[in-house]
């Protein structure tokens, strides 16, 4: 990577967010992407969209995600790959959700390869008794059926704790691996972020 600035936000790479369902993600996602002109592929987003889209495909993905359940492989695949395809080489993207597991993690590397982009991660750390808390006030804001029910938000974080955290152990053996304390206030943890 050839990138002389001190912020990696600078350079053209692409960032993987982690952290577990509350850890505030998609807050951070949202700032990041604001001020440095990163393109937010948000999984959950994307999927949430087919299954409200009233097609076959989208049937089949509601019927995962309403019950905390990862979406099938190919089926998620297909999704991220036509995402990365249909942006320009020049546009930095940032990944919310995504690879969450290992056959997922072997998958996206592929794909990056394959179009010649690199990426660095970020990962939030927070307990999964804050991030259950956080998520059921978010609830009832926003009303998400998955968010609302104790038992599939549960669910949602075992899928973390089980299978995203061998693919961020994984990575940060490959030295991609940033680490914030997701604790903190908003800001403080923005502020962390964007130091690196
Ligand atoms: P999230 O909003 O990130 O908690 O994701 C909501 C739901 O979308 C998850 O519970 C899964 O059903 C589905 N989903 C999100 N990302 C993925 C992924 N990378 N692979 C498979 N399913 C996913």
């Amino acid at each position: 990577m050839f990138c002389f600035s001190p912020s990696i936000h600078n350079c053209y790479v692409d960032l993987v967010l982690f952290g577990i369902q509350g850890s505030g993600k998609g807050t951070q996602a949202r700032r990041l992407a604001k001020e440095f002109d990163y393109d937010i592929f948000e999984a959950g987003g994307e999927l949430r969209k087919i299954a409200a889209s009233g097609s076959k495909l989208g049937e089949t993905v509601k019927s995962y995600v309403d019950k905390g359940n990862l979406v099938p492989h190919e089926i998620i695949m297909q999704v991220v790959k036509e995402a990365i395809l249909a942006r320009p080489k020049s546009q930095k993207i940032l990944f919310d959700g995504i690879p969450r597991d290992l056959d997922q993690m072997r998958g996206f590397d592929q794909i990056m390869k394959e179009v010649g982009r690199e990426f660095r991660c970020i990962h939030i750390l927070l307990t999964p008794e804050e991030g259950l808390k956080r998520i059921l006030e978010r609830a009832k804001v926003e009303g998400r059926v998955d968010d609302a029910d104790t038992a599939i938000v549960e669910k949602r974080m075992e899928t973390f704790t089980e299978k995203t955290m061998l693919v961020i152990e994984e990575y940060k053996k490959q030295g991609k691996v940033i680490e914030i304390d997701g604790m903190k206030s908003v800001d403080e943890v923005y502020a962390g972020i964007v130091k690196e």
